[in-house]
């Protein structure tokens, strides 16, 4: 297989603030795996700062996989995906971005959707939530209302205003909110902020605290009612266990895992844990957007809004009506060009 990739710079409909940054272009990478057939399966990479990652790290250990693919089998991702995860373990999103490929390979040459060849229902797709970054409470007030068809809304928090925030809203909308701290806050300001969320509708609450803080999720599960989630605190399969008794369910992104079959090894054990799942996303395009709704039927939560976040994604894959998701009968992810 021939692997070739291109720069794909999203444009922010508004600027993007959760608790530790602002941004309005989010640069990611499209990878493309073009077989002896020109059959030609597509990926993205959407890196983070947060997790040690940019455009030109992905860059680099994509430009290192070329030779590693040019005869590889794309049925071997077991193979493949292993071989990668160890030559570049911190590379997660170029991992992921071949990864996604590689299934979007296999669904064309088989000629079918990726969640059948993953066995899974399209009907159980599950709706996704539509994320309300940080902002004045003017215009947050505003982008809810923008959004008036979506009945779950993620409000990103973590700052001295929060509660403040989330009862005006309360007050324009009716929709459930999941709410986001993006690891903003202490013990003491959960415990406190978590109980007067519960008389306002709040489903979860995402990373309250800093990576690493066990001890901190154990003590206020203690004193709230609300279900956390950890989505910083967890990248592959291997952190779950140690937080199986910390908190209520995970966040699962393909660009923290490294893909599609490190995600499936995550769903298996979190559920051996008794884990309650979400599955999420950067702030990406159509592509890899799409991989990740093939997935949904496996999951409680989608929070799958990042192509919804950007003004020019250039492509056309799961489509989202009043927070359905909704799979097309595409081989492979389904996804074409817009
Ligand atoms: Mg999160």
């Amino acid at each position: 297989m021939n692997l070739s990739f291109q720069p794909l710079d999203l444009k922010l409909r508004h600027t993007f603030q959760i608790a530790r940054e602002i941004r309005d272009v989010q640069n990611n990478i499209i990878v493309l795996l073009k077989d002896e057939n020109g059959i030609t399966g597509s990926g993205e990479a959407a890196p983070t700062s947060f997790f040690g990652e940019d455009v030109r790290s992905v860059a680099h250990a994509l430009a290192q996989s070329v030779e590693l693919l040019k005869n590889a089998d794309p049925f071997q991702i077991e193979d493949i995906t292993n071989y990668l995860k160890n030559k570049f373990p911190k590379d997660a999103t170029a991992r992921a971005a071949i990864d996604i490929a590689l299934y979007d390979i296999i669904g064309k040459k088989l000629k079918i959707p990726l969640y059948k060849y993953l066995g899974l229902n399209r009907d159980e797709t599950k709706a996704t939530s539509f994320t309300i970054g940080i902002d004045t409470l003017e215009k947050m007030c505003k982008k809810v209302d923008e959004v008036k068809d979506f009945p779950i809304l993620k409000i990103k928090v973590g700052i001295k205003n929060d509660i403040e925030i989330l009862k005006e809203l309360r007050k324009i909308t009716k929709a459930v909110f999941r709410v986001d701290a993006n690891t903003g806050w202490t013990v003491d300001e959960a415990i406190k902020k978590m109980n007067t969320m519960e008389e306002l509708g709040v489903e979860l609450v995402e990373q309250p605290f800093p990576v690493g803080s066990i001890e901190a999720l154990r003590k206020i599960r203690r004193y709230v009612k609300i279900p956390i989630f950890a989505d910083e605190d967890v990248k592959s399969s291997g952190d779950i266990p140690a937080l199986s008794d910390a908190v209520d369910g995970i966040n699962i992104k393909l660009m923290k895992c490294g893909g599609i079959r490190e995600a499936l090894r995550m769903i298996s054990t979190a559920r051996a844990h008794g884990l309650k799942i979400m599955i999420g996303c950067n702030i990406e395009s159509s592509v890899s957007i799409t991989a990740a709704a093939h997935l949904t039927p496996l999951v409680d939560y989608a929070d799958l809004d990042g192509h919804l976040l950007v003004t020019n994604d250039p492509y056309i894959g799961v489509t989202v009506d009043r927070g359905r998701l909704t799979l097309h009968d595409g081989d492979g992810l389904g996804v074409k060009t817009r």
